[in-house]
């Protein structure tokens, strides 16, 4: 499906920011905001995932639970928008396509910024089309606890890593995996992500189970 957002001027510069979203954090939204501090960025568009590439459909929480937390998490921001346009699109979230969609959606007077974290750039390699997709849009990376600095021209090639724009952001580590842990345990979540999806959490009962094991 594509995105329902319309083009209001000339080269609009836009971040897309995907995620599991499994739930959102202030990680995530630090990360937003550096991105969008540092590029003048008009909107950073928040992208759930359906089903990720590289995680089984037993360990993500169903897309409209995540769908849910990331527009709560994202409400108090003028600039922070969430889309269905990964959720909503049948088979694996491929961000290639995800760009082509706003591409066709926001017109060729586009800039369009691929937000991601270091553990994710790092494995830029196996993306989908990752030299078409270092074409088609600028891929920003920000250091993130546990994945500081790597040798990124060993990793990607001198190629690839010359078209990876590098931004800085106050180190914050946290993770979905750790809320959800924190959940299971029954600890708390403040100030590791916004109220109202800690409240969300507690409403729907959601991490309570713990984490499936691959016996599911
Ligand atoms: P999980 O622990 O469930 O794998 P996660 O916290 O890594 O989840 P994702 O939804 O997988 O969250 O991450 C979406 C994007 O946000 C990725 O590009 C990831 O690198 C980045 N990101 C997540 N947390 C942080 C953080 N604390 N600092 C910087 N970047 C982050």
């Amino acid at each position: 499906m594509a995105p329902r957002l319309t083009a209001q001027a000339a080269a609009l510069r836009v971040g897309l920011m995907g995620g599991t979203f499994d739930p959102p954090h202030y990680g995530h939204l630090a990360l937003a905001e550096a991105a969008r501090e540092a590029l003048e960025l008009e909107r950073v568009i928040f992208l759930p995932n359906g089903q990720p590439p590289h995680k089984p459909a037993w360990e993500v929480s169903p897309a409209e639970h995540r769908y849910a937390m990331t527009e709560l998490a994202c409400a108090s921001h003028p600039h922070f928008f969430v889309s269905r346009a990964e959720m909503d699109r049948p088979g694996p979230s491929y961000s290639l396509d995800t760009v082509r969609a706003f591409q066709r959606e926001l017109g060729p007077d586009l800039r369009l910024y691929f937000i991601v974290g270091m553990d994710s750039v790092v494995e830029l390699p196996t993306w989908h089309e990752p030299d078409r997709l270092l074409e088609e849009a600028q891929v920003v990376a920000a250091d993130r606890p546990g994945s500081e600095s790597p040798d990124l021209e060993a990793i990607l090639g001198a190629e690839r890593r010359a078209k990876v724009q590098l931004i800085r952001m106050a180190p914050l580590g946290i993770s979905g995996t750790d809320l959800r842990e924190r959940v299971r345990a029954g600890r708390s979540l403040w100030y590791l992500t916004p109220e109202p999806v800690a409240a969300y959490i507690e409403k729907h009962g959601l991490y309570r189970q713990g984490e499936k094991n691959a016996q599911g």
